[in-house]
């Protein structure tokens, strides 16, 4: 902590976008990044945050919500992501975990937090070892801190290898993602009705989401939110 202290005096975060120290974006420079129309995912009509509208709720419905800060095609955004994911930056998930728990409590009004469970995207563990870290875990553990939620990591396993879904043609990302998730049986009791928030930094295509929450709605879960930094 104190080392941490010393760095920040001897080399401040600077915002991406104006220079203002402490930040790596600034709270003024993301209401500016926030200029492109988000829409909900279910009628694609616009939506703030990319949230699902509650008409467009209905029983085939896979996800109950999805709560975005950001568009990905904004330049300021992608590139604090990518550095926060390949260049070791560890400090730009800290300011996006504050950014993304003041957007999770105005969305959602949260009574008992006991009635939620936070856990992570999960990463196959070889992309694990080669990045050193999964950048969702440590968003996930922060929000965790902040709200009080409780935190689990090993609920879903990524068990499989697979290609990056953005690159797949639409027909192929299904068979790709195939078999590629487990529920951990041993943690099953602790999500007991509960609604599981999933903390993630880019969703780019949407199969991703429907085969986690596929394997959770059969485990007695509750709801399924997802939480994420910014979507294409
Ligand atoms: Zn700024
Ligand atoms: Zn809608």
């Amino acid at each position: 902590m104190l080392i941490k202290f010393i760095k920040d005096i001897i080399t401040p975060k600077k915002c991406y976008n104006c220079w203002q120290i402490w930040y790596f974006l600034c709270p003024q420079c993301l209401e500016k990044t926030k200029k492109h129309k988000s829409y909900c995912y279910l009628c694609k009509k616009e939506s703030l945050n990319f949230k699902i509208h509650p008409t467009c709720h209905d029983d085939d419905f896979f996800l109950d919500n999805i709560i975005v800060l950001n568009h990905y095609s904004d330049k300021t955004i992608k590139k604090l992501i990518k550095n926060s994911k390949y260049y070791n930056k560890k400090d730009i998930i800290d300011d996006f975990s504050i950014y993304l728990w003041d957007l999770l409590l105005k969305n959602i009004e949260i009574e008992k937090t006991e009635d939620y469970l936070i856990i992570p995207r999960p990463m196959f563990f070889l992309k694990k070892i080669f990045r050193w870290y999964n950048q969702s875990e440590i968003l996930a553990k922060n929000i965790s801190k902040y709200t009080k939620i409780n935190y689990e990591n090993n609920l879903i396993k990524k068990i499989k290898y697979t290609k990056s879904q953005s690159k797949l043609h639409k027909s192929e990302r299904l068979k790709n993602l195939e078999k590629s998730f487990s529920i951990n049986k041993k943690v099953l009791e602790k999500i007991n009705w509960k609604t599981i928030i999933i903390v993630d930094d880019v969703v780019s295509t949407w199969t991703t989401l429907n085969e986690i929450w596929k394997i959770l709605k059969n485990n007695w879960i509750k709801k399924v939110i997802w939480l994420v930094i910014a979507s294409d």
